[in-house]
């Protein structure tokens, strides 16, 4: 498999790179993105194939089958994360919700986030592409809850990679927090921000671009790296589980095999629902992507309107944070699928000039011959919990947009694969206050109403979190990140 470019070639960077490439240098020509030059057809037989196959079996034919610069042996070995994950005969399990809603939980590995689902194998491919390159890398992650501790977890103690990580002191959960800042480990650095997520998102980025960082970091002999969502070293891993959900419903007789179905996914950057994409595109039989936002609605107006707008936008903050994005990165990869270089070039040189491009009438079509969308407003998230809650089924902020985006657009002729990107564990509070009404609890409080009214334990990991010694303590002024970061190298 090889990669090209979303905003074709600038003569400076190569033609055409391998996979290890597109996961040390993700960003490409024109600040575009690397994409797959060609899928291959997997067809049905692929699917009939893995109709018993374990996750990690599954997973493994698909990466071979795309033919990645990856050796067996570290493939194997990144997989087998997928044995740390709450049942490990079963990684991803799908679950009936209403008699055509089935939700496929994503959140079973280590840090109760869907990002363990690609982070996990990332990790060790990347740190094995270091060593063997006999390379060091400064990995940089900034994060509004989830990526953060997703990353420390899978590259805690790897060799040949640190990582910093930024946060917003103050602008994520308890929880989240917690699972920062209680990781013990010589190659981490957790750096608290006074400010904002943008806040530290923009730090990251100027230290990203910034060639006198680079030489300093040079002089230690350290690459410079990025573990954020364009990566394709994550989308690889998130093809796979929509290929499993598929397999899951065949094999609990919900569907026949080839039936068509719809995938619904609560959205951010995107790249939950690019894997699911990717997916069709090779022959799992989907009618359609549901794509579920937010407040943040500016995906649900591209889908239905066919423009992307972001005049007079600001983030708003929602109670599912996650998905608190106006530029969500990866709808550029479908852009190029489905309009080629030049017009994806043009389009996104008109988002930054204008913050705004539309799609012509034949390319809203081809659009929408894909997606539909929906987004889902907090009252209604919460009245969401609260039903499924009322029905056995206890669930996230995240998880809920999706039961609107299915309300509204599933037509009755397919079932609904609907995807559960976090675990009730990590959203607390307002989980509390969709169930019993409280408001402003603590998570501590928050997650000991929820057990109490679902009569469940609060799971070990997180209340352990509560009592862990905090071993990264820095919080700092954004002015001085650069400092802070070459102290601790
Ligand atoms: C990251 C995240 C999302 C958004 O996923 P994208 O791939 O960025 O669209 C949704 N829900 C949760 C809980 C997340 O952590």
């Amino acid at each position: 498999m090889t990669f090209i470019e979303t905003r074709g070639n600038d003569g400076q960077h190569p033609q055409e790179v391998t996979f290890s490439q597109a996961i040390l240098s993700p960003i490409a020509s024109f600040g575009g993105l690397y994409v797959p030059k060609a899928l291959p057809d997997l067809g049905e037989a692929f699917l009939t194939k893995h109709l018993g196959s374990h996750y990690k079996e599954l997973a493994f034919d698909l990466l071979t089958t795309l033919g990645i610069d990856i050796d067996e042996a570290v493939i194997n070995e990144a997989l087998a994360l997928y044995d740390h994950f709450d049942d490990p005969s079963n990684p991803v399990p799908v679950v009936k919700v209403r008699d055509d809603l089935y939700v496929s939980e994503l959140y079973h590995g280590p840090t109760r986030a869907f990002k363990d689902m690609a982070l996990q194998p990332f990790g060790i491919v990347l740190s094995s592409i270091a060593q063997k390159r006999e390379e060091n890398y400064l990995i940089l992650a900034a994060t509004s809850g989830d990526t953060g501790p997703a990353a420390l977890e899978t590259f805690k103690n790897r060799a040949n990679v640190r990582v910093a990580c930024l946060y917003p002191d103050g602008g994520t959960s308890d929880v989240q927090r917690l699972q920062m800042v209680t990781e013990d480990a010589p190659n981490l650095k957790v750096i608290g921000i006074k400010g904002d997520f943008d806040d530290a998102q923009s730090a990251l980025k100027r230290l990203l671009g910034s060639d006198t960082f680079k030489a300093k970091l040079k002089e230690k002999s350290i690459s410079l790296s990025a573990a954020n969502s364009v990566n394709f070293g994550r989308i690889i891993f998130q093809i796979i589980y929509h290929i499993h959900s598929y397999l899951e419903l065949v094999r609990q007789n919900v569907i026949s095999m080839g039936e068509k179905v719809y995938l619904d996914v609560p959205s951010g950057n995107f790249g939950n629902a690019l894997g699911g994409y990717y997916a069709m595109k090779m022959g799992l039989p989907v009618a359609k992507i549901l794509i579920a936002s937010n407040e943040n609605n500016v995906l649900t107006r591209l889908i239905n309107e066919g423009r992307y707008d972001l005049r007079g936008q600001h983030v708003i903050p929602t109670t599912s944070p996650a998905m608190d994005i106006l530029i969500s990165s990866n709808v550029e990869r479908v852009l190029y699928d489905l309009f080629g270089t030049e017009r994806t070039k043009e389009l996104m040189a008109e988002l930054d000039r204008d913050r705004v491009y539309a799609l012509t009438a034949d390319e809203h079509a081809a659009l929408q011959a894909h997606f539909a969308a929906d987004y889902c407003d907090g009252v209604q998230g919460k009245a969401y919990i609260k039903e499924a809650f009322a029905g056995g089924y206890l669930m996230d902020p995240h998880t809920a947009t999706c039961f609107k985006a299915y309300e509204s657009r599933a037509t009755g002729d397919y079932k609904t694969i609907a995807y559960s990107t976090a675990e009730w564990t990590k959203f607390s509070p307002t989980i509390a206050n969709a169930l019993t009404g409280e408001k402003d609890a603590h998570d501590i409080e928050a997650l000991e109403s929820i057990a109490k009214a679902a009569k469940i334990e609060i799971p070990a990991m997180i209340k352990g979190l509560f009592g862990k010694a905090i071993a990264q303590q820095t919080v700092i002024e954004k002015e001085v990140i650069e400092e802070e970061i070459l102290k601790f190298l």
